[in-house]
Parts: structure tokens; sequence; C-alpha cells
């Protein structure tokens, strides 16, 4: 499905009738919270977010400060949010990154400001600052308070209310003040890249080196002369391995998807292979790849990826993680049998995360007030278990779920239609394949050299007509 015309993007909806206005709870003011805060207000409801931080953006925080447990598993350490190191830059180009209607602009006038394409995450930091000022969201939001229980108040279909618990630094640092306070409905937006998964090595317990999960590592230094093995292939781990690559003595970069016995010197480099997924690990200090070869290693790094987590959520189980599957979810969004009550937003990942956080929100803020209307709760399960089912004969692991590459663009015009809104314009579509097909083949400087600058036109002519 192509844009028809110029998208408006729901500002103003094709269907109006009659909204009923709810109590609703967000927590969470990264990117995902925010511009559910945003839609939510738009549909006239009255919104509480809950932010632990003291500011808005998330993720996109960056906190030099790492957990005192580098592989962050110990329940006694204290959690920090962010995973940004100090190199990150986006690994999409701001013009298909930014929300629909609030385009992520390399800002000419303003000091300090990045205006790379791909630029540093401290420029995403001040876009979403941005976005907070001038849609005036700040005023909804409870800065330090943390959200320590959510759970139905005294029926099991959520329409009773929910029970939000919440603590707050009382200001002078010396205490904290508790509230407890009932809304109509609760969305979750914590968050999902906080909690690390770590891969499991035969052997690992005795080996003697050094283990950590890349939810901790910020800088290169720590890692000068060593020997590193890390493991993954996701976007961090390329840019971690390089960064390191550039101090270390050697990396290896372990990948699941490298065939046993895999030994490659990475091109341009000459202390960087990929290697096979590790087989086992002794205590001499000796990592053992699957097919051959080993060697000893002072560092095994994880980027292995993250957890769905929700300490704070008591569904009294109809909603579960399970193998990192968030479940049963209508959409990726709502638990059928608490629908409209509790719900989701920015759960997909391998997607561009802000505009399907925005047509996520503006899904739930309808169906909240009435203005939308949801399948039957059997229509709903019988939809997820189809979709269950699909995912199994196709053989996707469980853990995929969420994972929405093949057909983000789908999701997203099913939600534009949903809300009785145009779809997303083509050229983010093609810009998103493009940057993809971009960064396979120019691994080390995709993030400077493109081809498709006749899609950053169109982009900045739709910007122009928006802004009309
Ligand atoms: P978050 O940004 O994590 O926000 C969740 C918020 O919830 C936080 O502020 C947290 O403090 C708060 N919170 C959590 N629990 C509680 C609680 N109990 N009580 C109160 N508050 C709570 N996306 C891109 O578009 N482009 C990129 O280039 C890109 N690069 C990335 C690189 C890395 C290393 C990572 C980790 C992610 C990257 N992403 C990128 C994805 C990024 O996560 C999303 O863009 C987006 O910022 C996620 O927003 P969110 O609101 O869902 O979660």
């Amino acid at each position: 499905m192509a844009a028809q015309t110029r998208p408006n993007h729901c500002a103003a909806p094709h269907v109006r009738p009659p909204r009923t206005a709810r109590r609703i709870a967000v927590i969470g003011a990264g990117a995902a919270g925010l511009v559910a805060a945003r839609e939510l207000r738009r549909e006239g409801h009255s919104v509480v977010v809950f932010e632990r931080a003291g500011g808005v953006g998330g993720t996109w925080i960056y906190d030099a400060a790492v957990e005192s447990d580098p592989l962050s598993l110990s329940p006694r350490r204290r959690v920090v949010h962010t995973s940004l190191y100090e190199s990150l830059r986006t690994n999409l180009p701001r013009e298909s990154m930014g929300f629909l209607d609030y385009p992520f602009l390399a800002k000419e006038a303003e000091d300090g400001r990045d205006r790379r394409r791909f630029p540093g995450h401290g420029e995403v930091l001040r876009y979403l600052e941005d976005f907070a000022r001038d849609f005036d969201l700040g005023r909804m939001i409870r800065f330090e308070t943390e959200v320590s229980h959510v759970g139905m108040t005294n029926d099991d279909s959520g329409g009773g209310g929910w029970m939000v618990r919440s603590r707050r630094a009382d200001g002078d640092g010396e205490g904290e003040e508790e509230m407890s306070e009932v809304y109509d409905g609760v969305v979750v937006c914590n968050g999902h890249y906080t909690a690390p998964r770590v891969a499991e090595i035969p052997g690992i317990d005795t080996w003697p080196g050094k283990q950590m999960h890349s939810h901790n590592y910020r800088v290169p230094e720590p890692f000068r002369d060593l020997v590193v093995v890390l493991i993954g292939g996701s976007a961090s781990a390329v840019d971690i391995s390089r960064d390191i690559a550039k101090v270390a003595k050697a990396v290896h970069v372990a990948s699941r998807s490298a065939p046993p016995g895999t030994e490659l010197k990475q091109p341009g480099y000459d202390n960087m292979w990929l290697r096979s997924m590790i087989e086992c690990a002794h205590e001499d200090g000796t990592v053992v790849f699957e097919g051959g070869g080993s060697m000893l290693a002072d560092v095994i790094l994880h980027c292995t990826g993250y957890k769905y987590h929700f300490p704070f959520l008591e569904t009294k189980g109809i909603v579960t993680v399970d193998d990192n599957r968030v479940g049963p979810l209508y959409k990726h969004i709502f638990p059928p049998l608490l629908a409209p009550w509790l719900s989701f937003i920015g759960l997909p990942w391998k997607v561009a995360p802000f505009p399907l956080f925005e047509l996520q929100s503006k899904w739930v803020a309808g169906v909240l007030s009435g203005r939308i209307a949801l399948p039957t709760q059997q229509e709903m399960m019988d939809d997820v278990n189809a979709f269950y089912s699909e995912l199994e004969s196709s053989c996707c692991p469980q853990r995929y779920t969420h994972n929405l590459s093949n057909y983000q663009f789908d999701y997203d015009d099913w939600l534009s239609a949903a809300c009785g809104c145009e779809f997303v314009e083509d050229w983010r579509r093609q810009m998103y394949v493009a940057t993809s097909e971009n960064r396979v083949a120019r691994l080390e400087t995709y993030r400077d050299e493109w081809e498709d600058d006749h899609l950053v036109i169109q982009a900045h002519e739709d910007f122009q007509r928006q802004s009309k």
C-alpha cells in the first residue's frame, strides 16, 4: 500500500464520534511514553506519566556509569537504564527515524547541534527534549517517580480500575514518598534494552577471565592490549567490536550465523576476526570455538540482546513473558482479556521505532476513548493464536515474536487504517530498505556514504509541506 496524498498523520482523525475521556497512567517518558502521552491527551484523556529518571528521553540519556555487576545478573545491583556507548551514532537516518509529524531536522541555527544524517546519541536526546517542550508534555510527567506495582483493583477484566503504586525521591534525598492511585487504564512504555540476555557457555563457571554484557560497555579504553571475544551480530556488536579493535590486542567476533570452523580476518583490520560460536571455555583461560580453533582470552563480551521485563506488573498470570514473547497480545499491544485497560507501546524490534510508537499510541488512545472499536475478546484471541501458528509453521523461534523486520511497514499501514489516517510515506519504507542495503554494502562507512539522496529530497519536500 502506498501513500496517496500528503499524509496528515491523524492530527485530525477522519471519524469523530463522541469520545469518553479516561484517566490513564503511562509508565516511562522515553520516546514511546512521550508520544503516547501526547496522543492520549490529544484524544481528550487525562494523563499522568511516571518516570523514574530526572528527565525525558529514556535510553537516550547517556550515563557514563555502569552497573556493579558487569553481566547485570545480580538482583542486588543498582540498575542503570541506558545501554548507550559513548561513540554511538544512530543506525537509522534522521529523516526516517523521527516522528511522523515532528521531523528530526538538522537544526541549522542552533549551536552545539549534531547536523549529521546519522547523528550521535546526544542529538537524539535533544530531539526528544524538543518534542517534549514543543508539545508541553512536561506538565503531565512526574519525574524521579518509579512505579513499583501495577495491578487490577477488584475484578479480572481490568475494567474496574488499575492500582498504580509509585515512590518518589522526596527532594532532599533523605526519604521516599509512596503513593497509591487508581487509574482507568495503564499504558506500559518502560523500554526493553535494560535487562540483558547472556549466552550460555559450557565451562564458563571455572573460566578465569572477565565477562560483561554490552549493556555495561561505554568506552574502549579498558580493553587496551587485551584479547576480547565478543559474542553477537547485532548493530551494537558491529559498533562495539570496531570501537574496541582500536585499542585491543585482538577481537574475535563469535557469531551464531558463522558456520563451524569460521576464522575470517575482517577487511581493513589486522586484529579482528569473525569466528563461529563459542563451544566451551576452560579453567586455563582458553576459549574454544565450534568446529575447531581456540585461544587464551581475557574478556568475553556478550552483545546478546535483552529481555522484556515488567517487574512492577501483576496481571494474575494473564500476561506472561515466555522465551521473550510477551503474550498473549493482540497486534503486539492489547492483552485480549484486559483490553483496552492495559496496553504496551514499543515492544516491536527491528523497526523504525518512533513512527511505529506514534501509530500504536494513536490506536490505543482512540480505542480507550471508544472512538475506535476493538474486535471481541474471542476474535482477538483467535488472531493471536493464528499469528503464533504462523510463526511456528515458518520455524520462527518464539523469542522472535516481536521482531517485525519482515512486515513493519504493513503493520504501520494496518495501524494507520485502524486509526483512520493516511499511510506512512513511501519514502520512509524505501529509505529503510536503502539504509539496510547500504549497511551491508558499506559496513564501515554507511553512516557517512549513501546513495539515496533522492529520498532525502522527497523527505524534505514532505516536511516543508507539513510545516505550511
Ligand atoms: P526507553 O527509551 O528505554 O524509555 C523507557 C523509560 O521508562 C525510561 O525513561 C525509564 O526510566 C522508564 N521506566 C522504566 N521502568 C520504570 C518504572 N518502573 N517506573 C518509572 N519509569 C520507568 N532506535 C532508533 O530509532 N535509532 C537508533 O539508531 C537506535 N539505536 C539504538 C542503540 C542502542 C544501543 C539501543 C539500546 C537502542 C537503540 N534504538 C534505536 C532503539 C531505542 O530503544 C528506541 O529508539 C527508543 O528510544 C525506545 O524508547 P522507549 O520509550 O520504548 O524505551
